[in-house]
């Protein structure tokens, strides 16, 4: 009997491969040229010029090893016009035979024109004859990994684009006048005829190159369409607000008139709750803007209805205090809250489960623990996500499928103070309805944000004690507390004994991740109530932390916050009459992209400048998070760049998809594959 071969072992290149997302012919076709070599010409020696790469092409007329310095490897090399010597540091005897028997010689490196003449230094040589060919095209240089060398993904690649299905899925007449089709497009950018500008290749602004990006940003919107199509086949409870019902009772009990912002943005979201399918908003409004209360409205509208809301934030401290301000609004009109969150156990976190399974509890607020698998609801009609851009994308995709197994679908209403950029809005969420709180209560004053380098601390300090004799508030954030990084952070614990040593008589508090929830609160509470007058943090008062009476913070090495992060947290000041202040502590010296930062926040408070220019440093797939998931959404296109591509692919996805269903379907397979549910997120 003979065994079954076992299967063959992959080879290193072929593993190296699937790393990089090589696997299928397709894929191989759309893996794209970092750049070109030329090796379509011939450039005579007398001909070449100082550091640019050429190819040159001779007869060998001398090559030997000399010891000059150092042992190398020297060949002369004569064409009609001169002579070029090469030079070998490095070499293998095999090498210098090659070449010693060679009568002709093609090269190619970059020549360097010096006092004894031309020469290359390790150019890549290649033994010809009299009549060996060009090369008919460019050579392409792909991006690879060090387990892939360069020639057998070459080939790979070449192989991959020969036998990949590269007909054309859309139909004739929509793709965008003067682009090329796509087996064109690919045949021109991997393998450019001599002729081809190197510039539009490199700068990616070929018609070639535009036809992928087309292609790609179709797909994506196409993806975005079906997602909202499949959501408008959801249903969902109608939720409207009765006259005289909890909502208006809820407004009547407000310390505060409602801004014509909030007014407009309450009423897109009721008459979303209105309708039987499901809402899918984002409200955006910058830090401070007032979300809160909206969304305290649209709990009262479903929860009038006879429907439970759930609330979720991204911290326990933003969860506790949505708690506590919703109790405050909500129970004195008879509303019970439940509240869950990682750090609620036992005894106490089963009558929570309970409330929230028997319906008891009209609105359940925490963390994501609220999206477990053990959390049940009775009737949830609405669940209201609150800086929805700090829950991670796999967070996102729980959700949805959690409310996907109901019966009818709640209705999500998605906050956020990172307001999307146009570009972004018409394409990562171009299937979500976006309503924006562009206007602050009144009574605030801007923030004046102020830029220092380390070695003006005690200034700072100083500038504090003043400010604490007046009553005002201070926070001062710490990057992080564990010793494990960077041994010359301040950590939040050291900081926390200096300014309480320098500013005797000052209550200073101490918050940090590491402190239980309890101490937490505690802490959180003082300094609500004023009874503490500096707070030294870490990020826990990123999100949310709502103290109206705080008008100072310093922030010790900003330049290692990313930009949303810093106007988040500049955002816990300035609530209140008080002018606020808000200090940037550096330590120089600052990477580009750090200077970039502090400057937008000394330049800026407006939270949609801020998140275009946080765009601009970072890119999208960073900016939406989505760094953690390891996915890079859009290869070819910039979203910056390409947006007349973006509105020609936003045009047609509707009338390919109503049309071409077939051709849609498989447009979103070919460019997408196993990304597009995750684009849903
Ligand atoms: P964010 O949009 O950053 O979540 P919040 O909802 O926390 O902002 O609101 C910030 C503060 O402004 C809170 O103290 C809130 O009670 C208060 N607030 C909200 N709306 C108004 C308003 N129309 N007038 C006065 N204060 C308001
Ligand atoms: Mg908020």
């Amino acid at each position: 009997m003979t065994e079954p071969a076992p299967p063959k072992p992959k080879s290193a290149p072929q593993k190296a491969m699937e790393k990089l997302g090589l696997v299928r012919d397709i894929d191989l076709a759309l893996h794209l040229p970092l750049r070109y070599e030329d090796e379509t010409r011939i450039t005579p020696i007398a001909a070449l010029h100082d550091n640019e790469p050429a190819q040159v092409e001779g007869v060998v007329v001398d090559c030997q090893v000399e010891l000059r310095s150092r042992r190398q490897l020297l060949v002369r090399l004569k064409d009609e016009s001169g002579t070029l010597l090469l030079r070998f540091l490095h070499f293998y005897p095999s090498q210098q035979k090659q070449m010693a028997a060679a009568t002709r010689l093609r090269v190619r490196g970059e020549a360097r024109i010096g006092f004894f003449g031309r020469e290359m230094v390790h150019p890549v040589v290649k033994v010809v004859d009299d009549d060996t060919p060009l090369a008919q095209a460019l050579t392409p240089v792909y991006p690879t990994s060090a387990q892939l060398p360069q020639a057998y993904l070459r080939k790979a690649v070449a192989a991959g684009l020969a036998r990949a299905d590269l007909r054309e899925i859309l139909p004739a007449g929509v793709v965008p006048r003067g682009l090329p089709s796509l087996k064109e497009a690919l045949h021109y950018l991997h393998h450019p005829p001599p002729s081809a500008s190197q510039d539009a290749l490199h700068e990616h602004r070929h018609p070639a190159w535009e036809r992928l990006k087309f292609e790609e940003l179709l797909a994506q919107q196409l993806s975005q369409l079906q997602a909202q199509r499949e959501r408008a086949l959801l249903v969902a409870p109608a939720l409207r607000a009765r006259p005289g019902g909890l909502h208006e009772k809820l407004l009547a009990a407000l310390p505060f008139q409602l801004t014509a912002a909030q007014q407009r943005v309450s009423e897109e979201i009721a008459q979303d709750l209105a309708r039987a399918q499901p809402t899918h908003r984002l409200l955006q409004g910058d830090v401070g803007s007032g979300k809160t209360v909206v969304a305290a409205l649209a709990a009262a509208v479903a929860i009038d209805a006879g429907w439970q809301c759930a609330l979720m934030a991204p911290t326990e401290i933003l969860a506790e205090q949505h708690f506590r301000k919703l109790i405050g609004w909500l129970e004195p009109l008879g509303l019970k809250v439940a509240w869950i969150t990682g750090s609620v156990k036992g005894k106490a976190r089963q009558k929570m489960l309970d409330a929230a399974a028997s319906g008891e509890a009209q609105l359940v607020v925490g963390t994501h623990a609220v999206i477990e698998d053990k959390v049940k609801f009775a009737k949830l009609g609405l669940a209201v996500i609150d800086e929805q851009h700090r829950f991670g994308v796999a967070q996102r995709l729980a959700l949805r499928n959690k409310l996907k197994a109901m019966d009818l679908e709640p209705h999500l209403l998605m906050m956020s103070a990172t307001p999307i950029p146009r570009t972004l809005a018409m394409t990562y969420f171009a299937d979500l309805d976006v309503s924006t709180i562009d206007e602050l209560p009144p009574g605030r004053s801007p923030i004046v944000t102020k830029v220092f380098t380390e070695s003006k601390r005690d200034d700072v300090i100083a500038k504090i004690r003043g400010a604490v004799a007046d009553g005002a508030q201070v926070y001062w954030v710490c990057p992080l507390v564990e010793e494990s990084e960077a041994v010359d952070l301040r950590n939040a614990t050291e900081t926390h004994a200096e300014l309480s040593a320098a500013l005797p008589g000052v209550q200073v508090g101490l918050l940090h991740g590491r402190m239980s929830p309890a101490d937490k609160a505690a802490v959180m509470a003082q300094f609500s109530s004023g009874a503490m007058s500096l707070l030294v943090a870490t990020t826990v008062i990123e999100v949310g932390v709502d103290v109206p009476n705080a008008s100072l913070m310093v922030i010790e090495h900003a330049e290692r916050f990313g930009l949303a992060q810093l106007h988040q947290l500049r955002g816990r000041v300035g609530r209140g009459a008080k002018a606020s202040v808000c200090v940037l502590i550096y330590t120089p010296p600052l990477s580009d992209t750090g200077k970039s930062r502090l400057k937008a926040m000394a330049e800026t408070t407006d939270g949609f400048e801020i998140a275009r220019r946080d765009l601009d440093i970072r890119g999208p797939g960073e900016f939406m998070g989505a760094r953690q998931s390891g996915a890079e959404l859009l290869r070819f296109a910039d979203l910056q760049e390409d947006a007349p591509l973006l509105v020609a692919a936003r045009a047609l996805a509707p009338r390919l998809l109503d049309q071409h269903p077939e051709a849609a379907r498989r447009q979103v397979a070919r460019w997408l594959g196993t990304k597009a549910e995750f684009l849903k997120a």
